[in-house]
This record gives structure tokens, C-alpha cells and sequence, in this order.
């Protein structure tokens, strides 16, 4: 069992920066996927990226019970559909936002293994996606309140 990251919370800067481009993917990027899944789970959560670890680079964990998705550099090549939803997030704890996002997604990006994945994804596991997506750009739920 590997040692848990601390959580930021809404008002640590690093959730608004626009995280970096990993450009060389190697056991560190492995070490803090395989360190993000883990706070995920302990955490209840059905995603996690970087930046709410403190880590402003471009790197996703998501589960929505449909296996672990992890992510580097993730790109939207597709949107689909549309669909409202509350959304939670684990870094703006106590309040929920109803935010709009494509149903459907395809999206692109690199394994811990360096290898080029193209995942689609349909309903709650897009939407946690996007999600996660957001916060690699500095983007929280609270920024869709009143939209
Ligand atoms: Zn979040």
C-alpha cells in the first residue's frame, strides 16, 4: 500500500493552473498515477487529476466502476450529446453544481507504459472524464454555478 496525497482544496492556487504537458513519461508519471488511484479509492472518489495532489501536470485517474482509467497528456477528440448532472468534487468539498457536458466522448492520451490510448466513453464515466479534464486547465465545478 503506497503512502496517500493530501488533497488541495478550493483556494490553493494550484487548481487554477494550467498544468504541464508530460513529456517524458516515465516511472515517475507510473508512481504518481499508481499514488493518485489509491487517494482516489480512499477517497471515495470516481476521479481524480494531478493538480488536486498538488501536481501540475497533466494526469487523470478515473473509475466509475467500469476498471481503472489512467491518463496522460488526455485530449477530447469527440463530443457527443448533452446532459446536465450534479456534480460533487473532491477539492470543493460541501456543494454540488449542475454542470453540462458532452454524453458522449472519445478521448485520446498515453499509458504510464508510454503507449498511445484512445478510449471512448459513454455517460457517467464521460462525464468524469471532462471532469478531470477541467481541472488539468484550472477549470472547478463552481466556474459552471449560474451558467
Ligand atoms: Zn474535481
Amino acid at each position: 500500500m503506497v503512502s496517500l496525497y493530501k488533497i488541495r482544496k478550493y483556494g490553493d492556487p494550484i487548481l487554477r493552473k494550467k498544468c504541464n504537458i508530460v513529456k517524458n513519461i516515465g516511472i515517475e508519471e507510473e508512481k504518481i498515477l499508481k499514488r493518485m488511484s489509491e487517494t482516489m479509492y480512499a477517497s471515495q472518489a470516481i476521479g481524480l487529476a494531478a493538480p488536486q495532489v498538488g501536481i501540475d501536470k497533466q494526469l487523470i485517474v478515473v473509475d466509475v466502476d467500469e476498471g481503472l482509467l489512467k491518463l496522460i497528456n488526455p485530449l477530447i477528440l469527440l463530443k457527443e450529446g448533452e446532459g446536465v448532472l450534479e456534480e460533487g468534487c473532491l477539492s470543493v468539498p460541501g456543494i454540488t453544481v449542475k454542470v453540462k457536458r458532452a454524453k458522449n466522448i472519445v478521448v485520446e492520451g498515453w499509458n504510464e507504459e508510454g503507449k498511445r490510448v484512445k478510449v471512448e466513453a459513454k455517460g457517467l464515466f464521460a462525464r468524469a472524464i471532462q471532469h478531470e479534464i477541467d481541472h488539468l486547465q484550472g477549470i472547478l465545478i463552481i466556474d459552471y454555478a449560474n451558467s
